[in-house]
């Protein structure tokens, strides 16, 4: 969409004393940010002249109403593309003196480069970080005296924006513009290493309580389950839930698509110091100077994005096919449940676009490697009590991509091998069947746990089902010993 040009209209900026902290337009979309941002504004001393849903109301909103500062949500409709902040230039045109304060629900500030850079009195925050309220109303302050805030987390993002416009910096060095809060930032953005040693003591601890570690051996392939079976009383499935979702889209096969367990367990083998052979015996996946897109907004992809930028991609794209979730949760509808909400890893801080309500339609390459993906988005609409997905007309738009990692999430176990050889009952969603209360397969002297047992899930529920099934094992055991020969 195109913001059209508000003729006639005269800066004519107006000395507002009564307002108490200043005055406010705020423009997002989504309702409940909307109004969590009101209350926010308006518990903090400032007056909110407005509010909007889309670009045009906005506009319409600046012009009656002149205010000190206005709040904007980078995508809103009708195409959610960038209308916010094509409303956002348009302001700062046509009012230069009105403070502006993007605010996104992801890190995607490339396209905000250029006003970041030509004007102060501007910002660019995430959702996420609204919450804290000091640090919110203190940013809008520092805006409306004529400083710029960004948000720490998109420093890397920047960093980025800037290598691929190819203007050299240090490692840490930061864009001129960025103001303070950022450069404190600067140095940490570097993810800590996992503490290998905690896991070399446990590793040790186990070993001298008896339990034998055998590394590089499939049961299902090196060894048989029946062998198992045959050496000892019970086996415990922990196997995981390994078969990746696929997507049978044309050009599937190009060379430059991968599944991203390829793509991550090698990156681990090198971190541990394994040489490149071992690592990659197939041909290493690098992401290094690539564009690269993830497919699957999960914890998977988060893992391809944070290794895509050590690598040194050129960037990164994150698409999700589901709907941009809330920023807050509504605790009064989730509890207990987990709750439905939008979340930024540490990962995304450090650099990655991020498309909600993207269908991906096909690959596209030359040489049998691939170049683009061609998307569309899409919207959900409620049909017979059930959320369906419906194609928007007219909303293509392709994407470079040299890389393309899949991570929507995991269909359940690998069959083939271990569960085969086990012949245990498998739910109807292909995990490997057993309750919660013994752990017990359809065969008494097989028990399952984990993500075998319940699906692509997190490491909580798998030490807490792994704790479980050990002490169901042990009930067994327990009971046979004791039982009459
Ligand atoms: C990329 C990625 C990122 C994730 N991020 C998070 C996160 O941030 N937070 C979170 O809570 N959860 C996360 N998860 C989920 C979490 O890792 C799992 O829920 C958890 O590890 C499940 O534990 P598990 O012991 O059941 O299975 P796994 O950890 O999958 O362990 C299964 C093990 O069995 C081995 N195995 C499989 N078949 C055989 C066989 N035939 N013979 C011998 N060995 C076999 C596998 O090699 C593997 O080592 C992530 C998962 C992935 C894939």
């Amino acid at each position: 969409m195109t913001i059209p040009a508000r003729e006639g209209r005269v800066e004519e900026h107006v000395e507002h004393a009564a307002a108490g902290r200043g005055r406010v337009v705020v423009a997002d979309d989504d309702v409940l940010v909307r109004e969590g941002v009101i209350s926010l504004l308006e518990r903090s001393g400032f007056e909110v002249v407005g509010q909007a849903g889309d670009a045009e109301q906005l506009l319409d909103l600046v012009g009656e109403h002149l205010p000190d500062l206005a709040i904007i949500d980078i995508r809103m409709p009708p195409t959610y593309r960038a209308e916010g902040l094509a409303a956002a230039h348009h302001i700062r045109k046509e009012f230069s003196s009105i403070g502006i304060v993007l605010l996104s629900a992801y890190v995607a500030v490339n396209d905000a480069m250029d006003l970041l850079a030509s004007c102060e009195r501007v910002g660019y925050l995430l959702k996420s970080r609204v919450t804290d309220v000091n640090d919110f109303i203190d940013s809008l302050e520092r805006i409306m005296k004529g400083g710029s805030v960004v948000d720490p987390s998109l420093i890397m993002e920047l960093l980025n924006a800037r290598r691929e416009r190819q203007i050299q910096l240090d490692d840490g060095a930061l864009p001129d513009f960025l103001p303070h809060t950022a450069a404190v930032r600067a140095a940490d953005w570097r993810i800590a290493p996992v503490p290998q040693d905690l896991i070399d003591r446990r590793v040790a601890q186990m070993e001298a309580e008896g339990v034998i570690f055998r590394t590089n051996m499939e049961v299902g392939k090196a060894v048989s389950v029946q062998r198992l079976l045959d050496d000892y009383e019970v086996l415990v499935l922990a196997g995981g839930a390994e078969l990746p979702r696929d997507l049978d889209i044309p050009g599937r096969e190009l060379d430059g698509v991968h599944f991203a367990m390829d793509f991550l367990t090698q990156q681990n083998k090198r971190v541990a110091g394994d040489a490149e052979e071992k690592a990659a015996p197939n041909g290493a996946i690098s992401a290094k100077g690539k564009h690269v897109v993830v497919i699957g907004g999960g914890d998977t992809g988060s893992d391809c994005i944070g290794t895509s930028n050590r690598h040194g991609a050129a960037s990164v794209t994150q698409l999700e096919i589901l709907p941009q979730p809330p920023v807050r949760e509504n605790k009064a509808l989730t509890w207990p449940d987990w709750p439905l909400k939008l979340r930024t890893s540490s990962s995304h801080e450090e650099g990655a676009g991020r498309e909600f309500s993207v269908l991906t339609k096909r690959f596209v390459g030359s040489n049998g490697k691939v170049e683009a993906i061609e998307c569309r988005h899409v919207e959900w609409v409620s049909e017979n009590g059930r959320m369906a997905m419906r194609e928007v007309a007219g909303s293509e738009f392709t994407l470079k991509a040299d890389l393309v990692l899949f991570a929507m999430g995991f269909l359940g176990p690998r069959v083939p091998g271990l569960v085969e050889q086990s012949g245990v009952d498998l739910d109807p969603r292909g995990n490997v069947q057993a309750n919660t209360s013994d752990y017990r397969t359809s065969n008494p002297r097989i028990f399952a746990c984990g993500d075998m047992r319940r699906g692509q899930s997190l490491v909580v529920w798998a030490i807490r089902e792994g704790r479980q099934c050990a002490e169901s094992v042990d009930a067994w055991l327990m009971a046979e010993a004791r039982a009459p020969a």
